[in-house]
């Protein structure tokens, strides 16, 4: 582990905090985790419903966290939108994080359309890396996932420890299910992509979203057809 405030955690701890906040809420998992780490915590989001639940609790607790939004240069305009929505209704810290290379020094090396190509390696340069370098101060990680949203998430821990980036990894959304989340949007008037009205469940870069039928799994838009589910930020 880095050698800060993780050290008084070992993971025998983790893995006992996460059984007990099995059965608690996102607020006493927020209110654990933001001070316990602060100031070397920030939470990830483009944007999607479960992000925007996650910075309507904190700020409701009056807890800031940083946010950091990785800048692929593929992003729709209503992500965009959304984001100076959310930046003025809840005053959010956002870190922009872009790759090494803009788009078009990419097409430059690798050719055009690299996402059609080879999606594994337009995302390491676009997300994963990028993700790399931000994580690359921070002693904990706040993800906005869900168990439900995809095979390569069932497993994911309320509070874990994540050796890629060598720091823990805090999933406060973990148990809820896409419902919970469109019930807590509808019920708190908050702030959504207006894709999701457009037939789009999830949303990343406009080349590898479309949308999706209805009762097909609400991540079938993202890379379809390519047999790939995950950018490689959360594997
Ligand atoms: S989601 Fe598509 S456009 Fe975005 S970084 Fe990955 S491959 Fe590139």
């Amino acid at each position: 582990m880095n050698a800060t405030k993780t050290n008084t955690l070992i993971e025998s701890d983790l893995q006992y905090l996460a059984t007990q906040f099995e059965t608690k809420s996102i607020e006493d998992v927020l209110v654990w985790a933001v001070p316990q780490f602060a100031p070397r915590i920030a939470m990830t989001s483009s944007f999607g419903a479960e992000g925007v639940v996650l910075m309507d609790h904190l700020y409701k607790l009056g807890i800031k966290l940083p946010v950091i939004y990785l800048d692929t240069g593929y992003h729709f305009a209503a992500t965009d939108e959304l984001k100076q929505k959310l930046e003025d209704r809840y005053g959010l810290e956002i870190i922009v994080q872009q790759a090494e290379i803009s788009v078009e020094e990419q097409a430059r090396i690798h050719g055009d359309n690299l996402y059609e190509r080879d999606a594994d390696a337009c995302c390491r340069i676009r997300k994963v890396e990028p993700l790399k370098k931000a994580l690359g101060s921070l002693d904990a990680w706040v993800a906005a996932l869900r168990r439900d949203q995809s095979p390569t998430r069932a497993n994911i821990q309320i509070v874990e420890w994540n050796a890629k980036h060598e720091l823990v990894k805090i999933n406060p959304l973990a148990t809820w299910t896409r419902k919970d989340v469109w019930n807590y949007t509808v019920k708190n008037d908050l702030p959504y992509h207006r894709l999701y009205d457009e037939g789009y469940s999830s949303i990343g870069c406009w080349p590898c979203t479309k949308r999706v039928k209805s009762g097909e799994h609400e991540r079938s838009g993202r890379w379809a057809g390519q047999g790939k589910i995950e950018c490689g930020i959360h594997l």
